[in-house]
């Protein structure tokens, strides 16, 4: 067995772990993206592989039997490419995937399809926003200059911004419920603007959202094919045929 783990989150590193303490023979793929990876105890390649066709030639060249996609659930083309990937290679593939947020009682959400409906769905009079949602998805937003932003990301941002009122954090999560509702409050944030991520992670700002009464534009996940789709780091090692509590 040798497993390839498409990963770039923080159940992606869980499960690195919890495979390295199985002995699952595994390598870890990053795309690239964040100047500082966080460690974790598997062999690692890091950059793209060349779209579908060049998933499949690593799997082949590489002899990797599983597959594993614990990527970002907005990471939508290298689940695709992993889908094609597999079906090419006759390889089982499975997603490490967090249920979505489900809207609770004091939640005020404007749910919308993507980042234009994000943009559209903010108010024409200007108003303090939180964009959570990754340095890459920001341009739209400059479609609406009169709101004053706050951006939050991994690494600091290598160029100008392309929104001319924007105050950048630079910060890795997970956070906290105290300090996200310490950081919008104290900014008079009225407008949250975040994807449907799931999990424990990033939630703080949701939590803190609804306690604060501030009204969240919630980017719902884009659509996949079909696969074998599961939520623990131990269902994934059961998969693989192991004992879960060898990874526990
Ligand atoms: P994406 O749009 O689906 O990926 C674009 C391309 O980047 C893919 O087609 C692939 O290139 C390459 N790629 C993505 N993940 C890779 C991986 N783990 N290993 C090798 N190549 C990879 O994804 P994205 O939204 O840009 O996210 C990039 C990475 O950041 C992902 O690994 C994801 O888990 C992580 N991340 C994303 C988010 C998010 O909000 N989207 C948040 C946290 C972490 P080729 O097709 O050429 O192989």
């Amino acid at each position: 067995m040798r497993a390839l783990l498409l990963g770039g989150t923080g159940d992606a590193n869980q499960l690195a772990d919890a495979l390295a303490r199985a002995r699952i023979d595994a390598i870890y793929s990053y795309a690239g993206r964040t100047q500082i990876p966080l460690p974790h105890a598997l062999p690692t390649r890091i950059s793209a592989f060349g779209g579908a066709q060049g998933l499949a030639d690593f799997i082949r060249h590489e002899r990797i039997t599983h597959v594993i996609d614990a990527t970002h659930p907005f990471a939508a083309e290298m689940s695709r490419h992993a889908v094609e990937a597999c079906d090419a290679t006759n390889t089982p593939l499975v997603a490490l995937e967090r249920a979505p947020w489900m809207r609770t009682a004091g939640d005020n959400w404007i749910e919308v399809s993507g980042i234009d409906a994000a943009v559209a769905a903010l108010p024409d009079a200007s108003a303090r926003v939180f964009l959570a949602i990754g340095r890459q998805h920001i341009a739209p937003f400059a479609g609406k200059p009169q709101h004053a932003y706050t951006l939050r990301f991994v690494d600091a941002p290598d160029g100008a911004l392309p929104l001319p009122n924007a105050e950048v954090i630079v910060s890795r999560g997970p956070f906290s419920l105290a300090g996200d509702r310490e950081l919008m409050a104290s900014r008079g944030i009225a407008y949250l603007v975040a994807r449907n991520s799931g999990g424990s992670g990033a939630r703080a700002k949701i939590d803190a959202a609804r306690e604060l009464g501030i009204r969240v534009v919630m980017i719902a996940r884009p659509t996949l094919p079909e696969r074998p789709r599961v939520e623990s780091v131990e269902q994934v090692i059961a998969w693989l045929g192991h004992d879960a509590r060898l990874g526990a």
